[in-house]
């Protein structure tokens, strides 16, 4: 499909640039051979009155056989011109074309894996719910405890595909995102996401410890609350009961960085470059029944941090914890 597109652009960008050298050689042509022709009349005329008649007849000759080789040859250069151009012109088009289409080629196969990935992660509690019920059905002798915990299965799995489709939604909605970028008090962004988590940290027994000075940076204080959110959510998923996690801030070349670190299972090395991938989950968070999303947690992180013209970096040792920094330019 891509390669026609690219076929059909080629031939455009081609007749625009033929048209465009046409006209020019047009142009040169005719006022070439009328500057050429306005020579020989004013030659004509000043010999005129010097030389006889028969000199003069095969004078006039010779000078239009000159001017008819002139012409002649103006013709064949221009010709040659435009064959050069076509050839050159041909190869640049097609050049041009692919140069034009492969944004858009890339951004429709990111797109249609985006689909493929997203209806993968769909299935799965997809077909669980349905197996569930498929088989409760089949049961005649159902009682109303086993009907009690297929439903209470059931929302577990409603629950699950819900959060998936937010997260989807929000990845979705990403680049044409409205954020509200003005002058925010990072703190006051940590603050939010801390105490949206302090329960689950607390049914943990993790001590989240928070030193952020008030700081400003241009931002929208929802999103970059939504993005320290994700980072102490994983946090506290993918670390070990009574342990810590501390949320720290330091200003650096016009940037305000902010760090927070856990004590949990950490990522392996060979890990690290995919863990903002969608849909991307580390061998030991799958092998934890029940302790993970639906590896988008971190694309949405970095998507935030990229509209706010920062970025996520990650140190981490496995079986010692983890560190993310998000860095931002500060006001
Ligand atoms: P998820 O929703 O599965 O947590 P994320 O995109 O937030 O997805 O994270 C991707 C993967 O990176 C996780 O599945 C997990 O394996 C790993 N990860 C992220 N944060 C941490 C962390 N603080 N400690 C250990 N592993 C982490």
């Amino acid at each position: 499909m891509f390669q026609s597109a690219a076929l059909k652009l080629t031939i455009w960008y081609l007749a625009i640039i033929m048209a465009i050298s046409l006209i020019f050689s047009g142009l040169l042509y005719r006022v070439s051979s009328q500057e050429l022709a306005h020579n020989v009349n004013r030659q004509l005329g000043y010999f005129n009155n010097f030389l006889g008649p028969n000199d003069f007849n095969a004078y006039t000759q010779m000078r239009q056989r000159q001017l008819d080789e002139d012409t002649g040859n103006l013709r064949a250069s221009l010709v040659f011109f435009n064959v050069l151009v076509l050839a050159a012109g041909g190869g640049a088009s097609y050049w041009l074309a692919r140069r034009t289409l492969t944004p858009i080629e890339t951004a429709l196969v990111a797109q249609s894996r985006f689909a493929a990935d997203a209806s993968h992660e769909l299935r799965t509690p997809l077909t669980a719910i349905q197996t569930e019920n498929e088989v409760a059905l089949r049961n005649p002798r159902l009682t109303k405890d086993a009907a009690v915990s297929l439903v209470k299965s059931n929302l577990e799995e409603v629950a699950k595909l819900r959060t998936l489709s937010e997260g989807l939604l929000r990845l979705a909605n990403g680049a044409g995102q409205r954020i509200d970028m003005r002058p925010t008090d990072i703190a006051q962004a940590v603050k939010q996401a801390v105490d949206r988590y302090a329960k689950a940290a607390d049914n943990k027994n993790i001590t989240i410890t928070r030193r952020v000075p008030a700081g400003m940076v241009i931002g929208d204080k929802e999103a970059l609350a939504e993005l320290f959110s994700i980072l102490l959510d994983n946090s506290i998923k993918y670390s070990d009961p009574s342990t810590k996690v501390s949320i720290t801030s330091r200003s650096r070349n016009k940037r305000t960085e902010i760090k927070v670190a856990d004590q949990g299972q950490g990522i392996a090395a060979a890990e690290l470059p995919h863990i903002f991938e969608r849909f991307y989950r580390t061998d030991s968070s799958r092998a934890r029944a029940g302790s993970g999303g639906y590896g988008l947690g971190l694309a949405i992180a970095k998507q935030i941090a990229q509209l706010h013209r920062g970025y996520i970096t990650v140190e981490s040792s496995p079986g010692k914890g983890s560190a993310f920094t998000v860095s931002l330019p500060a006001e």
